[in-house]
């Protein structure tokens, strides 16, 4: 039995036939992506069991991507009808204040779904087009819509509501909604067993650190504050995002350097960041230029973990007690350093680190903590892909 996973970008599509009961650090069945839809050429890689296809051809539109990535997989004997899958889960951005929990996807949630385009017009139109398509392709199968703000659904208001003038809010809905729920859920539900606590009584902060990140406060399961925003520009520095900034940064540019609106999105959302300051997003890099003393990237690189501390010392103060600190995704899954230093010198407040622990390769999920550590530290890969393949399946079973 298998779930199919489909995340629909403007200009790509990942996808992932993945078996929802599978352990975490397995690898999927078959994955895929679509690249450069809509551009003068594209290319759709399939890796399966037999081996890897590349295809190198103009891709005009989704369904034209999506339609050659099944057909390379029929070639292959898997198929997503030739398979068993019971269910085709879609990464959804943003569910507004509408959908907290996974939905099946019939034509009304579709239409809920467009109606959320102000909230994030960069995200949910292609991940209405992935689900158009995918419908399409695959009439017979129950498809589920899995939102990465549904687990932040209920914030506290005082952590929900923006201090700005309240009937402008209400009117254009701009309130904290909260990215990667889908991960901070996955992740969070899973350090209770490994430190061995009682679930209904843990509080935890969870670092969500990849090219993207996000943090969040979760107590006994439910989260209490998360770093990202009404979009997920907010928060911690991110591989080319700025994270917090002045708000008044941007009617500076647009004043001062007489920049438009979409030119300033661009250079906080693409142009910014690590990258922004030293042209480089991937942490690989950043480290080789760190250790080449270039003094750029060690300037990003303290902006990034002073940024990262800030938000680790104001979750502490909202949980009281903290049981667990948890790095998952690229960066925190794997740079020992970041770790490091973004709990350096914390002794005092029950956190420490044991060098040993931390350095040892990623290989699972792990305590890095020393055995003395009040507050336990852990690390814990995430796999959204492998948590929106149990939602829908759960969904699909019901259903
Ligand atoms: P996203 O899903 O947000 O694109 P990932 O969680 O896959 O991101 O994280 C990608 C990032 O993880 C890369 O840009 C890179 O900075 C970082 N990363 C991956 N592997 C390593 C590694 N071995 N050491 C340090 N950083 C790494």
């Amino acid at each position: 039995m298998y779930s199919l996973v489909i995340n629909s970008g403007s200009s790509s599509i990942k996808f992932q036939i993945v078996d929802p009961n599978a352990d975490a650090a397995a690898d999927p069945y078959v994955s895929g992506l679509v690249e450069q839809i809509g551009e003068a050429s594209g290319a759709i890689t399939v890796k399966h069991p037999g081996g890897k296809e590349v295809v190198e051809k103009q891709i005009p539109t989704h369904k034209d991507g999506l339609a050659e990535a099944f057909r390379i997989l029929d070639e292959q004997g898997v198929g997503p009808t030739q398979l068993d899958i019971t269910a085709v889960g879609h990464r959804v951005v943003h569910g507004g204040m509408v959908f907290s929990e996974p939905e099946i996807i019939v034509d009304a949630v579709v239409e809920k779904i467009r109606e959320l385009i102000p909230l994030a017009p960069l995200h949910n139109p292609a991940n209405v087009d992935g689900i158009e398509v995918a419908r399409e392709l695959l009439p017979d199968i129950p498809h589920v819509a899995v939102f990465d703000t549904g687990f932040f659904q209920n914030l506290p208001p005082a952590a929900a509501v923006y201090a700005i003038n309240a009937k402008v809010a209400d009117e254009h809905k701009i309130r904290r909604y909260g990215f990667h729920g889908t991960s901070h859920e996955f992740v969070s539900s899973q350090v209770p067993h490994i430190i061995d606590r009682d679930p209904a009584h843990t509080r935890q902060i969870v670092l969500h650190l990849g090219n993207g990140a996000s943090c969040s406060a979760v107590v006994n399961g439910q989260p209490i504050d998360t770093s990202m925003g009404l979009t997920p520009l907010a928060g911690l520095v991110m591989g080319t995002r700025s994270g917090d900034i002045d708000p008044g940064i941007i009617f500076h540019l647009s004043r001062q350097a007489g920049m438009s609106i979409d030119e300033i999105d661009n250079l906080l959302n693409r142009q910014s960041g690590v990258k922004g300051l030293s042209g480089v997003n991937d942490f690989r890099q950043l480290r080789a230029l760190i250790e080449d003393e270039n003094q750029d990237a060690w300037m990003a690189y303290n902006v990034y973990i002073n940024q990262l501390r800030r938000y680790i010392g104001s979750y502490m103060i909202a949980l009281g007690r903290v049981d667990a600190i948890t790095f998952t995704a690229g960066v925190g899954e794997n740079d020992q350093f970041v770790r490091r230093d973004a709990l350096d010198n914390l002794e005092m407040y029950g956190i420490e680190i044991d060098p040993e622990r931390n350095a040892a390769p990623n290989d699972g999920p792990r305590i890095i903590s020393t055995d003395n550590s009040k507050v336990k530290v852990l690390v814990v890969p995430t796999n959204e892909e492998l948590a929106i393949a149990q939602k829908a399946a759960r969904l699909a079973t019901k259903a």
